[in-house]
């Protein structure tokens, strides 16, 4: 077969696994990469993130295989190396000039023990793929994000988390783990094998290695009767604790410039499924948008206009299975900045950011998310040792995020925010000592696993103050 053909052969594979994965570069990258190409040919195309805050121009991507490719790669691509999920954090954790490596190709459940309900997972998979997959095994996790289209080991890598006073993050399913590191060493830990790299890899912003293999503890499939209602945010502010304390999943949304807030709860149910509704969260969004448009000069009239199209409004209900009810699309994009804060302390904060952005009228539409979340023991996780509650504010992908942001960071940080790891903040190294009990022992890990620093980029040298 002549060398463009076979070159023609190799695009068509690539693009129908990209079809699948949704992960063009990498894949084309990896068809091309070992073959008689043009350096023109093989320059691998520039990287963004979901929201476009993030980028970069990498020297060299890769998709391996399987953990010998890995190993064998990792001793010899260009630096910086970063791991990168679906592209979905908004802090600077992944940009590199060196390499940039998917797991894409490593995806999939690899077996499950129906009498623990555990299951090995490759790191690559996608949260909703791997929602399907351990289903038709008869299995659910405990909880899932606003949305599924992260990869396992990027939900884990940040303390991806849902909501629920008595469940923690993603990272705390996580029974075992399989690093591959800068070296090419390949570990296996737990909580009894090597425990130190265990609670250090847990949340480890891919510093470490690549996490390749995860054993998550599952639970037996479960359906969820879902509950949404509009309310006053005062009402809502008073009945976080009984809300919290009597359903499995509470949170709510604050509408800025309302007064209302939209509550949401998740509780176990038998009863049958009911028809998946339409999404119309994007048209709310943009309606939300027009009313800033139009009225954010007048804010007591932009009030009225949002309080007249949700007042009267039902609540609604739907039941469904666990993975199908727990994550949503997100159509309309983003720049996002979520700290997490003592659960005590989290209403009045809240208080005190609405005041902020209604009293300075800050250019805003996209709803204040508050969630809860259980403590865990997990060196890096922004919840250990800690009930947690977070808060969480967007901006609209095409307005400057750092104005409302700025506003808005000094009031998680007064009162001890820990931010979340894929989302925006500008802490550094000296803020993260004081933040995290466990911050130094984090390091010796890292140091141990990486004296060279090879999966440092500018923006992990500013988490750790490496010069
Ligand atoms: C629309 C939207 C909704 C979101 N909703 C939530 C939510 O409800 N709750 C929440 O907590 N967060 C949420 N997030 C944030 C998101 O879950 C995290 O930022 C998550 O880390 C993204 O996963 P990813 O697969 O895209 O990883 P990436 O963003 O690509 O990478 C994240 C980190 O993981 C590392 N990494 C990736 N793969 C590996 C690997 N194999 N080995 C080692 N390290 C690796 C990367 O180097 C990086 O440090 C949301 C983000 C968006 C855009």
């Amino acid at each position: 077969m002549n060398s463009s053909r076979r070159n023609l052969l190799k695009l068509a594979t690539a693009a129908s696994a990209l079809a699948a994965t949704g992960t063009i570069p990498a894949i084309i990258e990896k068809a091309f990469a070992a073959d008689d190409v043009t350096p023109a040919a093989s320059k691998p195309l520039p990287w963004h993130n979901w929201s476009g805050g993030q980028s970069c121009n990498p020297v060299a991507r890769a998709a391996p295989a399987n953990e010998a490719e890995l190993a064998d790669l990792l001793k010899k691509t260009p630096t910086p190396i970063r791991a990168v999920g679906a592209g979905h954090s908004f802090s600077g954790l992944v940009p590199t000039d060196g390499t940039l490596l998917t797991l894409d190709r490593m995806s999939g459940v690899i077996d499950h023990d129906p009498a623990t309900h555990q299951a090995s997972v490759w790191a690559g998979t996608r949260l909703g793929a791997m929602g399907d997959a351990l289903a038709k095994r008869g299995l659910a996790l405990d909880n899932m994000p606003d949305i599924n289209k992260q990869s396992l080991a990027g939900a884990i890598s940040t303390s991806t988390h849902g909501t629920g006073v008595d469940i923690g993050s993603l990272s705390t399913f996580v029974q075992g783990l399989t690093l591959v590191t800068a070296s090419g060493d390949i570990i296996d830990c737990d909580a009894t094998t090597k425990p130190d790299i265990f609670n250090a890899a847990r949340v480890s912003i891919g510093s470490l290695g690549m996490i390749t293999k995860v054993r998550l503890q599952a639970r037996p499939l479960y359906k969820l009767k879902r509950r949404t209602w509009i309310a006053p945010i005062d009402e809502m502010l008073e009945q976080i604790p009984d809300l919290e304390a009597k359903n499995r999943n509470f949170e709510f949304y604050y509408i800025p410039f309302s007064g209302m807030a939209l509550g949401i709860i998740n509780n176990e149910t038998d009863e049958p499924e009911t028809p998946t509704p339409v999404n119309e969260d994007d048209d709310g969004l943009r309606e939300l948008k027009m009313l800033e448009d139009w009225l954010g000069w007048a804010p007591s009239l932009r009030r009225w206009a949002i309080q007249k199209a949700l007042g009267g409004r039902p609540a609604e209900e739907r039941v469904d299975y666990s993975h199908k009810t727990l994550s949503t699309e997100r159509g309309v994009r983003f720049n996002e900045m979520e700290y997490h804060l003592p659960r005590e302390v989290a209403p009045a904060a809240l208080r005190e950011i609405i005041d902020t952005i209604e009293k300075n009228n800050i250019k805003v539409f996209f709803p204040i998310e508050f969630r809860t979340i259980a403590p865990d023991d997990i060196w890096l996780s922004p919840f250990y040792q800690r009930k947690t509650c977070s808060i969480a504010v967007h901006q609209f992908h095409e307005w400057d995020y750092h104005p409302y942001f700025a506003a808005i960071e000094p009031i998680y940080r007064k009162h001890e925010g820990r931010p979340h790891w894929g989302k925006l903040n500008t802490l550094t190294a000296k803020d993260f000592e004081t933040l995290y009990p466990k911050w130094e022992d984090f390091l010796e890990v890292r140091e141990e696993l990486d004296p060279e620093g090879k999966f440092l980029n500018p923006y992990l040298k500013k988490v750790f103050g490496v010069a």
